[in-house]
């Protein structure tokens, strides 16, 4: 692999040096973005370029349109209305879910690109009626999407790319076994991008590596940067009694 100085993009400091298409720059400013969050500065670039990502950013650093607006380039690059599902968004909550759906719709606005949401907790009948019409991209909780799998209403053989998000909190919920079996059910040739608050949770392991392929790590938020108003402190005690 040549060294990464020679293959990753520069980080962007303005939505219009990003090679986004007009209508997606038009919606960007249209929701007052004047540019991009240090982690869209980072991530947008190098998932245009294909690469697969490991991402840390938490909720608040604009990390939805960090991995919508290169997914939505593409589909506005390739057009392809006969192919099944080409992105999948696997999220740990229906309201995620939802708002990962609303953003789309705003960023979306200016384009006829259309997603889907399938989560727990609704009608499967109307999800089936969903997924016949075949949207672009697909925004699911684990559990409600593997029972679609598995009953033949979804297939994601032709997906290009898959997020997760969250996904430290889809593995505290116990989703960890069905996020892998989805992934064994994905197209191959994908690119995936997985984004989660720490990249230290011990379940990430096995998931990373079925998952990515020579990902580049991008971390926004270093732990210290975190939690400003947690203060530490080490008091030493030269003594049992001392101490307690
Ligand atoms: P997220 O981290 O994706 O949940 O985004 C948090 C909030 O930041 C959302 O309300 C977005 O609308 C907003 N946001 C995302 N990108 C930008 C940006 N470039 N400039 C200003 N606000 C943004």
């Amino acid at each position: 692999r040549p060294p990464v100085s020679c293959i990753l993009p520069a980080m962007s400091d303005s939505f219009s040096d990003m090679q986004l298409a007009e209508p997606l720059l038009r919606a960007v400013a249209r929701q007052g973005f004047e540019r991009p969050t240090p982690v869209q500065g980072r991530v947008i670039p190098l998932a245009l370029a294909g690469r697969d990502l490991l991402v840390s950013a938490q909720t608040g650093s604009g990390k939805t349109a960090a991995f919508l607006l290169p997914m939505m380039q593409r589909f506005l690059d390739r057009p392809a209305p006969d192919t099944g599902t080409r992105a999948l968004i696997l999220v740990p909550t229906r309201e995620l879910a939802r708002q990962i759906y609303d953003h789309f719709i705003q960023l979306g606005s200016y384009t006829r690109l259309t997603a889907g949401v399938v989560t727990g907790g609704a009608p499967l009948s109307h999800q089936v009626a969903t997924l016949r019409k075949n949207p672009e991209l697909l925004i699911a909780t684990p559990g409600r999407l593997l029972e679609h799998l598995e009953k033949g209403n979804a297939a994601l053989d032709e997906l290009e790319i898959l997020v997760l998000d969250e996904a430290d909190r889809m593995l505290d919920m116990g989703f960890s076994a069905d996020v892998l079996s989805i992934i064994g059910r994905c197209n191959a040739q994908r690119q995936s991008l997985l984004f989660s608050a720490t990249l230290t949770h011990q379940g990430l392991r096995p998931i990373t590596e079925r998952l990515l392929r020579e990902p580049d790590v991008v971390t926004i938020d270093a732990p210290r940067e975190q939690h400003p108003d947690i203060h530490h402190q080490v008091l030493l005690a030269d003594d049992s009694d001392h101490k307690r």
